[in-house]
């Protein structure tokens, strides 16, 4: 049989990176694409791999990386829907360029890429993926990540039943922690946020947000789960990878009871 092909975003390193090689090992053609070209410097050439630059914030790019695709392959399986950024400061004060910044990648990056990879995804009758995060699920201050990721979701629930009218299958992962660069800032950010009337709120949060991480896994583990949604002849709608109890807890509270939680957090100064 043919061998199928896999384009994955933000594949330079992280869970992008352990996603192409979980691919590359089951037989894919894999197209791994990344803003930062230099990020494939140490992979070596190698059959049924290919390297691509692709700021998915770019319309021109993303519209090159499926051309490329098309003439090169002429189909695309799976779009896994990986990159994204991080960044923590208090919203209230950040106006809307500052936050556009991290809704450009994690939120209408995905919208870039719908645009331009549909006609090959319904060419293949190809699937989406699409990563997510567990922490979409509670409201969080100075978090702007856990907007982006919410506001992803909403777009991703529109996304989804316009493609499967066209038989594309979309599919949603929600990870917990994972060991790589985004968790690494996370812990070693600094939460400083000077002039601001939250700084002693928000130094308060940087303190206590290593202790809500939880369970960190490898991205293998959390790609090997990425293959299944990927090859799977009939995937979940959604798989959820390595449950923070606490983030679970918190969902079940009634809405009022959970901002009580969160807020109270910031109370014993
Ligand atoms: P990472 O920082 O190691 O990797 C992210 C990759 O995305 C990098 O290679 C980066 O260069 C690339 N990237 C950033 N902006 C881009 C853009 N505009 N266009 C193309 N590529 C871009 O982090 P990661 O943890 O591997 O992140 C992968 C995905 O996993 C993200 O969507 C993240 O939200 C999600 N996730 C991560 C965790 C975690 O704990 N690490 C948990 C849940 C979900």
């Amino acid at each position: 049989m043919e061998n199928k092909v896999v384009l994955i975003t933000g594949a330079g390193r992280g869970l992008g990176r352990a996603i192409a090689e979980a691919f590359h090992k089951a037989e894919w053609h894999v197209i791994a694409t990344d803003m930062d070209e230099k990020l494939f410097s140490d992979i070596s050439v190698k059959e049924r791999y290919t390297c691509v630059k692709l700021d998915i914030t770019s319309e021109k790019e993303t519209e090159n990386g499926a051309r490329m695709a098309d003439e090169k392959f002429g189909r695309i399986d799976v779009l896994v829907s990986n990159a994204g950024i991080v960044d923590y400061y208090p919203i209230s004060e950040a106006g809307s360029e500052r936050l556009r910044k991290i809704f450009d990648v994690n939120m209408f990056g995905l919208a870039n890429l719908t645009k331009y990879f549909l006609p090959l995804l319904m060419k293949s009758t190809g699937r989406l993926v699409v990563i997510s995060s567990e922490s979409y699920k509670v409201p969080s201050p100075f978090q702007p990540y856990v907007v982006s990721k919410q506001a992803l979701e909403k777009l991703y629930n529109s996304i989804k039943i316009e493609l499967s009218t066209k038989g594309v299958k979309t599919v949603l992962i929600r990870p917990g922690a994972i060991d790589t660069q985004i968790l690494k800032s996370t812990v070693d950010f600094n939460y400083t946020a000077s002039g601001s009337v939250f700084q002693k709120e928000f130094e308060r949060f940087g303190l206590l947000i290593p202790k809500y991480i939880g369970k960190i896994i490898s991205p293998e583990k959390v790609a090997k789960v990425v293959l299944k949604a990927g090859v799977s002849r009939k995937p979940k709608r959604i798989y959820h990878i390595n449950h923070n109890p606490l983030i679970t807890l918190l969902t079940i509270l009634p809405g009022k009871m959970k901002e009580y939680v969160i807020r109270n957090n910031f109370n014993d100064f």
